[in-house]
């Protein structure tokens, strides 16, 4: 019944002036979010009996077969487009040790000829088996099948999360399941859950920004995009959510390095997330590489058995993440031997190891299970959610790739997609006298490392696992350097000036500058993924600031183009640049996209999905404490942050009014409607992304100052308004209370939408 309350949320009630826009009505976020919960069905009858079956057939070996994930080199030669079957390896790999799954590339995007000849040869050693057990395929498509040469690839989901379009996302990920999954590849590494709210880490583009909901919201989208809603379809991929937990927020800011977690925030922040894309279904979750509180993710049996198994009720596979058994040992100094690390990470829930590079897993498991030093039933409890997933994603029906070019890989109607999708996640931050839109016959320079460089635009996981090989990169792409010229030919002028961290021509760049009528200066980062992409600092390279400075010097107005999967440092030159433009892995579409914004093809929509620092120390997330915020005896302020988290400019402009909520004296248990009429009060059509915060006034546990509780894209022509209506319930007024549980406080809160704010009263 509340569903239903939630389902008519936007509401049009004037439209004025112009014709009515020809815009979507977009679902606001809790009723999308109640929309994809969905547990799988469950098994049809024969795939159950099968999976019965065939754990009574199954030897002890076979069993731990199953268990062992190894990668593409364990039964291939040579990488690249000579990357071919060994057929001593294959026959060892599936015959002899019966693995259940293989993962990876080797070490580029493979085409889809290759990819059905490679899994064409795996399916066919699998069925010369005793048991003909499958092997099912794992593979990550981060922002797209980027492991498929040709395929779309959209806006990394960072990016995707600065949309706050969760049917875009949606959308986006049918597209990258269905590119997957026409190569045979029925099992995605992916959606990335782990809360981005430590901005050094390498891998904070993988994530959906700072704040759960969001996340939460965004994950969801995408498990349902991956999954739809027949697993065993071609089009359809299994989702994992990873890397079980806490993994995002390292002390140190480098990858796979410790994180300090107290219990109740691990529930405030942490494990929402995760419960959500269990409740939309994800059929597996990978596991944290590296500890929280001093036990290492792969040992923790509080959190993958007690906490995932039992509270979050997951039933699917639980995979460990690379080489994470041994480096239990070389890494963690855990366990004393790889045996004892084996045995302690199967008992404390792992059903696979990743192992991925020899076959010392299945070894060691065997020698426990015939021991009797890890139990048979808790063999048997992983082998059967193994082949239970493998016989949901429909590997018992038929194991066979789809033909290879079957498929409308990066068609233009998905690469239309992944345009949109780029054109939503560029966040307009500033635009002094309304620099922006450029004018079509304006001189331009473009300067800058990130100015003609795919790789920045794509970022980690494009084609290679770093994705710094631009020359695999499709020669048709455009950069942002390439995008500019093509619409203004000779009038864009284009000079490097500086490469990431070091000086070009800068005088060269400074002089140009002074014979154009505007400077597009796009700086940031290359690309990188996990742990080479470390960095112990969000300071942007001294090469770049210089570059900034040369061409600010020259006096004509600059449009700073941030090109980064982080935050990087700003604060001396934001002030000086007429117009800043943030894009946060935009995809191989994203040059395009930002040439839309900058010309005013497309009005930006994007709001960050993080609170920008602006400085390397001031780390504060949006969700900070009051006191955080201003210290009143000695004015000192902790949170001045660059850009807010939700923060983002339109070229046209909206107002805010009539705030208000009912009833007048509501209980969590009646819940509270609100609405709020927004207007676009500026000279074009736009879209405005309402956020209404919940700011709780007085609590046992100390409240941050706000926290985002709901959310809705909303398409406004001219002067057209929109009453936007939520419905909130307890659940937006709780908190993890000191006994680590949710509850609710009554007393005082506030909400605020926009510029307003409204107090009410709970019990
Ligand atoms: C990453 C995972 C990824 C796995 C397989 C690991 O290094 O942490 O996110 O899924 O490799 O490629």
């Amino acid at each position: 019944m509340r569903i239903a309350s939630f389902l008519l949320v936007v509401i049009s009630v004037a439209a004025f002036q112009n014709a009515p826009a020809p815009s979507a009505t977009h679902l606001e976020s809790e009723a999308f979010l109640a929309a994809q919960m969905h547990a799988p069905p469950p098994l049809a009858r024969a795939d159950a009996a099968r999976v019965d079956d065939l754990l009574r057939q199954m030897t002890v070996k076979e069993k731990v077969g199953q268990m062992t994930q190894l990668e593409i080199g364990m039964i291939t030669d040579g990488q690249d487009a000579n990357l071919v079957i060994n057929p001593q390896k294959l026959q060892k790999a599936i015959v002899e040790y019966g693995v259940g799954s293989i993962l990876n590339v080797k070490d580029t995007a493979l085409t889809p000829a290759k990819w059905h000849e490679l899994i064409s040869a795996i399916q066919q050693a699998a069925a010369g088996t005793r048991l003909k057990i499958p092997v099912i395929y794992g593979i990550d498509t981060i922002h797209g099948a980027n492991y498929v040469a040709g395929a779309t690839l959209f806006p990394q989901p960072l990016g995707m999360a600065a949309t706050w379009d969760p049917e875009l996302m949606k959308e986006t990920s049918e597209i990258a399941a269905r590119e997957t999954r026409a190569v045979g590849i029925p099992w995605n590494f992916s959606p990335v859950l782990d809360i981005g709210r430590q901005p050094l880490w390498p891998r904070l583009y993988e994530t959906f920004g700072e704040d759960p909901y969001l996340a939460r919201v965004m994950g969801a989208a995408t498990i349902r995009g991956y999954q739809g809603d027949n697993l065993a379809a071609p089009t359809a991929v299994a989702a994992t959510l990873k890397h079980y937990v806490g993994y995002s927020f390292p002390t140190s800011g480098h990858d796979r390095t410790p994180a300090l977690i107290p219990e109740r925030t691990m529930r405030e922040y942490f494990l929402p997330s995760f419960a959500t894309g269990v409740r939309a279904g994800a059929l597996s979750v990978m596991v944290n590489s590296s500890e929280v509180n001093g036990i290492p993710g792969h040992v923790n049996k509080h959190l993958l058995t007690d906490v995932l198994r039992g509270e979050l009720g997951f039933d699917g596979v639980v995979v460990s993440d690379w080489e994470d058994i041994k480096k239990l040992v070389s890494t963690h100094h855990s366990s004393a031997t790889e045996k004892d690390a084996t045995r302690d990470a199967i008992l404390a829930g792992i059903d696979m190891s990743m192992v991925p590079s020899d076959y010392s897993f299945s070894d060691l498991l065997l020698q426990l299970a015939n021991e009797g030093a890890v139990p048979m039933s808790r063999i048997d409890d992983a082998v059967r959610r193994i082949l239970t997933m493998k016989a949901r994603v429909g590997l018992f029906a038929s194991s066979a790739t789809p033909a290879a070019g079957t498929a409308d890989i990066g068609s233009a109607a998905s690469r239309a997609v992944a345009r949109r999708a780029a054109q939503e996640s560029i966040v307009l931050e500033k635009n002094t006298s309304a620099l922006l839109p450029l004018r079509a016959g304006a001189r331009v320079l473009v300067t800058g490392p990130t100015a003609d460089s795919l790789p920045s635009l794509d970022n980690g996981w494009t084609i290679t696992w770093q994705g710094d090989r631009p020359q695999l990169y499709p020669a048709d792409r455009h950069t942002i350097r390439a995008a500019l010229s093509a619409r203004l030919g000779e009038r864009a002028a284009y000079v490097p000036g500086a490469a990431f961290d070091k000086d070009l021509d800068v005088a060269g760049a400074a002089a140009a500058a002074a014979q154009v009528d505007a400077v597009v200066l796009c700086l940031g980062e290359m690309s990188y993924a996990e742990t080479p992409g470390n960095i112990d600092d969000l300071s942007l390279p001294p090469a770049q600031l210089r570059l900034a400075e040369a061409v600010l010097a020259a006096g004509k107005p600059v449009v700073l183009v941030m090109v980064e999967g982080r935050p990087r440092i700003i604060n001396t030159i934001a002030d000086r640049a007429a117009a800043i433009v943030v894009a946060l892995n935009p995809g191989l579409e994203g040059a395009d996209a930002i040439a839309d914004v900058l010309f005013g093809d497309v009005n930006p929509s994007g709001r960050l999905p993080l609170t920008y620092p602006r400085a390397p120390n001031a780390l504060l997330t949006y969700d900070h404490k009051a006191f955080e915020e201003q210290d009143t005896t000695f004015g000192l302020k902790a949170f001045h942050p660059q850009f807010e988290f939700g923060s983002g400019l339109s070229y046209t402009t909206f107002e805010y009014s009539s705030l208000v909520a009912s009833p007048s004296a509501p209980t969590f248990d009646t819940g509270i409607d609100t609405s709020v009429v927004v207007r676009n009060t500026g000279a074009r059509a736009g879209t405005e992304v309402v956020q209404l915060f919940v700011a709780d006034r007085v609590a046992s546990v100390t409240p941050p100052v706000k926290r985002l509780r709901r959310f809705v894209r909303v398409d406004l022509a001219a002067g057209d308004a929109k009453t936007i209506r939520f419905h909130l319930t307890r659940d937006d007024f709780s908190f993890i209370g000191p006994g680590n549980t949710p509850i609710v406080e009554p007393g005082a809160f506030t909400l605020l939408v926009g510029n307003l704010t409204y107090d009410l009263s709970v019990k």
